[in-house]
């Protein structure tokens, strides 16, 4: 038997179910990843999250040719290629299988369909895995059957399900079929490289070896005061371990499996910090779920259809000084500025902004979802979608609409000191604590673009008169 792996957002050795399972039964194996344009622009993918996607290539097609795998690269213009292209490969290979691991999204699971039916119609058996969660979607139901749409009974679900079956153990290490090492040839990935955008690459070096790296310093350090420190901005209280999640060169179980190391193999007792923390790891998980269970959302359709009558503002000069963080609003632009030259937002700003953008702002949420798309590393449409569907109001578990952040207040709170704004608002870095938060007006430095305490109760009004039964 000869398999091919596709690979996507699993971009490791360790751990992975469609290669371990290729190791297990195959005599040899074959590796494949495809770069799609037009997914790349649609979806849309980040230009720093490409270049973490390519050097992780780099590394990975040098770690499998190492155990004889030879990774194949491969481009396609548009979506509608992919299952003739897989298919032409398994071909020349001489591949009997296919392995792949889930991808929940609408368009990708319409894509793996379309390509288990091209492949099967071929007589090559295609096998799906269950890589990206911890406990697979459609396993937590409520007593009806159906899925949850509020995580906190999602979580007593998942936690029944997790601690019984042995879905959150990593995999040992696979003992690949014996086969000569080969050499990884990357000439395409060298023009793939011209694509992407390697300014913040120095923040987020590739690769299965530094996500270990930083998982160990996480558990060895912060992981115990999670619960503390996680909320300040200013501090490195969190793991940051998204990015590397999200390609995939680690796994969730990974995590889970150090957190419950740590935590003497208790999963919500015992350190309240690695308890916090695994509280994260489910909220991860439940999003995927809902991306499963209501594909809707992956339409740009907000969870609570009602939230729709909404007559969120289509204001393209005031989404753009939000943007590029000049909105007045020293935590909101700090934040923005931080993706823009990191990639990254530490995720009590995620929700100060979205916050903002929604309710302050009522710009639509849609906006602020693909702008963070197309500017973040960690990119996850699940994770993103989730994460602005709560903010805005209009999702499962949603903030409810009247619960609004107000973004000074965030900020005397999680940033007392103002040392977040100061390292990235550097027109403000003069002022003490106490003006930091809510400036005089400063040279250089715009007025606050919308008065808080008005638009607050404005949007609280709006939200207040929709129909909810249209
Ligand atoms: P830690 O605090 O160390 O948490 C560990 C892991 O748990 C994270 O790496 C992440 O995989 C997961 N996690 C933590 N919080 C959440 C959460 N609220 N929802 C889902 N998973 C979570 N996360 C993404 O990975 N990709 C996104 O595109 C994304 N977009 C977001 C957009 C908005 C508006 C909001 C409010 C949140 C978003 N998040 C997203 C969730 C969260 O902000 C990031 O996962 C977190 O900031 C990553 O930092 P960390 O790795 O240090 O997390």
């Amino acid at each position: 038997m000869k398999t091919l792996v596709w690979f996507r957002n699993d971009l490791r050795l360790s751990d992975n179910p469609a290669l371990s399972r290729a190791a297990i039964d195959s005599d040899a194996i074959e590796a494949v990843y495809i770069h799609c344009h037009e997914y790349v622009k649609s979806h849309p993918v980040a230009p720093v999250r490409l270049h973490f996607i390519f050097e992780h290539l780099q590394l990975l097609g040098d770690e499998l040719a190492a155990q004889g795998i030879s990774l194949t690269l491969l481009e396609v213009k548009t979506a509608k290629e992919i299952p003739a292209a897989i298919l032409k490969l398994a071909q020349q290979k001489s591949c009997d299988q296919l392995h792949i691991n889930a991808e929940y999204p609408l368009d990708e699971f319409v894509r793996d369909k379309n390509v288990a039916a091209t492949c099967k119609a071929a007589g090559i058996i295609v096998r799906r895995f269950h890589d990206r969660v911890i406990v697979p979607p459609g396993m937590i139901r409520n007593g009806q059957g159906l899925p949850y749409k509020v995580f906190t009974a999602f979580k007593r679900t998942w936690l029944q399900q997790a601690t019984a079956v042995s879905w959150a153990s990593p995999s040992s290490a696979p003992a690949f079929p014996k086969a000569v090492a080969c050499k990884f040839d990357n000439a395409v990935l060298k023009k793939w490289f011209a694509e992407a955008d390697d300014r913040v690459a120095a923040h987020w070096p590739a690769g299965e070896a530094e996500a270990h790296e930083r998982l160990k310093d996480f558990m060895d350090t912060a992981i115990r005061h999670y619960h503390e420190t996680r909320d300040f901005p200013a501090t490195e209280g969190t793991s940051t371990l998204s990015p590397y999640l999200a390609v995939g060169s680690i796994s969730p179980r990974q995590c889970l499996g150090a957190a419950l190391h740590v935590n003497g193999g208790e999963w919500d007792t015992g350190s309240e910090g690695v308890t916090t923390w695994i509280n994260e790891l489910i909220w991860r998980d439940f999003y995927q779920h809902v991306v499963t269970d209501f594909p809707q959302v992956c339409k740009h359709n907000p969870m609570q259809t009602y939230t729709d009558q909404f007559p969120w503002r289509k204001d393209e000069k005031v989404f753009e000084r939000w943007c590029q963080g000049q909105t007045g609003i020293p935590i909101v632009d700090a934040a923005m500025r931080q993706l823009l030259q990191t990639g990254w937002m530490h995720n009590r700003l995620r929700m100060v902004v979205a916050m903002f953008l929604t309710k302050n702002l009522q710009i639509d949420w849609r906006w602020g979802e693909h702008w963070f798309m197309s500017r973040l590393i960690d990119g996850d449409f699940a994770a993103n979608n989730g994460g602005w569907q709560w903010s805005a109001s209009t999702g499962t578990d949603a903030a409810p609409y009247f619960r609004v952040f107000n973004p000074v207040s965030q900020s005397r709170k999680f940033d007392p000191d103002g040392h977040f704004i100061r390292q990235y608002v550097p027109e403000l870095a003069h002022l003490d604590k106490k003006n930091i938060h809510q400036p005089p007006p400063v040279n250089g430095y715009p007025l606050p673009i919308v008065d808080l305490v008005v638009s607050r109760k404005q949007t609280i009004e709006l939200f207040g008169k929709l129909d909810r039964k249209p």
